[in-house]
């Protein structure tokens, strides 16, 4: 396995024309992003991950400072799974004169400023000018993203699509704890009282999709009725949206998407269901 850190060192793949397949992430690895590079691993070429906490999605309260960093578990994982190359670039790799003189990628707001946008609106933007970087300086042919981030996968397709990237976005299913957690690197963060709190998340989207299939499907319903499913969490936001588009529906039906955030102590959890 390959170690690099600058882009010149992924140069022997480009001028060999080999077919890459890049998996973004931000460390702290777990199952969840291990399934990802198993789907990379299944394609022709090389496997590519990068591994880089994006300072450009983080507003100024949030987390930067306190996220995750376990590189050296990081790299064994990535050895385990056969990963042919992890790039951990520098901020000054990504971003030549610095964050906040980057030229970024901005989304429209009917798609950046709904669900997680309207608590976190400059986060899409960051993603989406990180990712475009990741891209443009990897010439990966496909890149890999989980639907546990269902908003993100959706934006980036739309991204490489309008920009006419060439590279294929492929989005791989939720991992789950076995009590239905969707597995996440900020779920360190939890005590083991909000641990077991949080696994409430996953059950209540369970009870509305089969309530769903019992004939409630107005989100405003559906929305009191998994707070009340889980009283010890907070919710942010339930919604149901158009799978493709992620336009907002009233009325839920078979196919569309329950996507929920939710506070639990100073945690938030984001989760997402097809219904
Ligand atoms: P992150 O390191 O949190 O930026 O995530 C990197 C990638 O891993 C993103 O494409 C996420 O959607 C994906 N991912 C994170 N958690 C999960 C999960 N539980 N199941 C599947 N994919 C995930």
């Amino acid at each position: 396995m390959i170690i690099c850190e600058t882009r010149e060192e992924l140069t022997n793949w480009r001028n060999n024309q080999l077919e890459v397949s890049l998996v973004p992430t931000m460390g702290a690895l777990h199952d969840g992003h291990l399934s990802l590079i198993q789907e990379a691993k299944k394609h022709r070429g090389r496997s590519l991950v990068s591994i880089f906490v994006n300072p450009k999605q983080f507003g100024p309260n949030e987390d930067f400072d306190q996220y995750p960093r376990t590189l050296d578990a990081d790299l064994k994982k990535c050895e385990d799974e056969g990963v042919d190359c992890v790039w951990i670039p520098k901020e000054r790799g990504i971003y030549p004169e610095g964050v906040e003189n980057a030229i970024g990628i901005t989304v429209p707001d009917s798609l950046s400023k709904v669900l997680c946008g309207v608590s976190r609106p400059h986060f899409f933007d960051g993603v989406c000018t990180v990712v475009y970087r990741l891209l443009i300086l990897s010439k990966a042919t496909t890149a890999i993203f989980g639907e546990k981030d269902f908003q993100q996968l959706i934006i980036l397709k739309k991204m490489v699509s309008d920009l006419m990237i060439p590279v294929t976005i492929s989005g791989c299913p939720i991992v789950r704890e076995t009590d239905g957690l969707a597995m996440s690197s900020r779920n360190r963060y939890l005590s083991s009282k909000e641990r077991h709190n949080a696994a409430t998340l996953y059950q209540a989207l369970l009870t509305a999709k089969k309530e769903l299939s019992e004939g409630i499907n107005d989100i405003s319903v559906i929305r009191s009725r998994l707070q009340s499913n889980c009283p010890q969490l907070t919710l942010d936001y339930l919604e149901c949206v158009d799978h493709d588009t992620l336009e907002l529906k009233q009325t839920c039906k078979n196919g569309d998407r329950l996507c929920v955030a939710a506070w639990c102590g100073q945690t938030r959890l984001i989760d997402n269901l097809m219904i």
